[in-house]
């Protein structure tokens, strides 16, 4: 078992594979994006450095503990809800439901911007590693979602960082690597993964039975992250129907009716589709890639070009933006704008 069941990224599993037999090295921060098999390969390390047999068999208790994310000497950290001010306790149930959807294997959730680390969850993790290790090898402390750590979180992990921990292997895994505190990031040693290929997730998508055309389709979405492809499998159509409409043919009677009666969840998912649609249309158009689309492809380069260029200023805004009305608002009519220009 081991590494070659996921897709890519060999270079980094070289490198991964010559820390294996390493008695400490150090903390390791994965960076990428989103959906291109860092967490997969996380576990999957965890599972070489915890299994009895030393190469992550997957099928004695120990591997199936670490794709469970049950074993005791595995420790997972990751963005949690606010707690109400009231409420002393923690959710444990909400944080078990949670929990599951990190296990090896499952689509990791999309995580809503208020869900952060906490102190209590360094401070829960420093006082256990009081310890040595059950299982008396190794303890792997999977953060996820790195740069969520408030501020008092990540100063105290720092501390733990700085500290040798012969024992404990970290692994801290980001997509946005520059939203980390610079301290953390000189503290690691940083392991990049790259997109995917097209034709490696494209064989991928072969082998599980997709044919030509649906390939084709999904590719034009994928950006290198299979979880996308995989995603766009399940839901063809991720731009929402309003949306594409005023995308595509900008006459829209009333701006504000349409704002009241969208009711979109992630828009910062709406707009990073809309880049990849724009995008993959312009790459086909140069020529350079062979994807299908089944929505309207009516722009010149030049406007599609100023969309892409005008969404990319969008998605940035929208890291700050809290105000969702304002946000739309400008999303709109940005949108209108561009699209009457032509
Ligand atoms: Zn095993």
């Amino acid at each position: 078992m081991g590494f070659e069941n996921i897709l890519g990224n060999e270079k980094v599993f070289e490198q991964l594979n010559r820390f294996r037999t390493k008695s400490a090295f150090p903390p390791l921060l994965f960076w990428g994006r989103p959906g291109i098999g860092k967490r997969t390969t996380a576990l999957t390390f965890a599972q070489i450095l915890l299994c009895p047999k030393g190469d992550g068999c997957g099928l004695c208790r120990f591997c199936q503990e670490v794709s469970q994310l049950t074993h005791p000497d595995l420790r997972i950290i990751f963005p949690l809800p606010p707690r109400p001010n009231n409420e002393k306790e923690r959710d444990l149930e909400t944080i078990w439901r949670l929990r599951q959807k990190y296990a090896l294997g499952a689509t990791r959730p999309l995580i809503p911007k208020n869900y952060l680390i906490h102190l209590e969850d360094i401070h829960d993790l420093t006082s256990e590693m009081r310890f040595k290790p059950l299982s008396g090898k190794k303890r792997v402390v999977l953060i996820i979602d790195a740069e969520r750590m408030r501020q008092e979180a990540s100063n105290a992990l720092l501390k733990t960082l700085e500290e040798p921990q012969p024992d404990t292997v970290f692994i801290l895994l980001t997509s946005r690597f520059s939203f980390l505190p610079a301290t953390i990031r000189s503290r690691c040693l940083p392991v990049y993964f790259p997109p995917l290929t097209d034709e490696m997730i494209a064989k991928y998508l072969y082998k599980i039975g997709y044919d030509e055309m649906a390939v084709k389709r999904a590719l034009s979405f994928a950006y290198g992250s299979l979880r996308r492809a995989l995603d766009f499998m399940n839901n063809p159509f991720p731009i929402p129907e309003e949306v594409l409409s005023l995308a595509f043919s900008p006459s829209i009677p009333s701006l504000l009716t349409l704002i009241d009666e969208l009711r979109l969840t992630d828009w910062a998912e709406t707009v990073e589709n809309l880049i990849l649609l724009f995008h993959s249309q312009l790459l086909k158009r140069f020529g350079l890639k062979d994807y299908e689309t089944s929505y309207p492809e009516g722009f010149t380069t030049e406007e599609l070009i100023a969309r892409i260029d005008f969404l990319l200023h969008l998605q940035s805004d929208l890291e700050y933006n809290l105000n969702r009305r304002l946000f739309l608002f400008s999303f709109l009519t940005a949108l209108l704008r561009k699209g009457k220009r032509k």
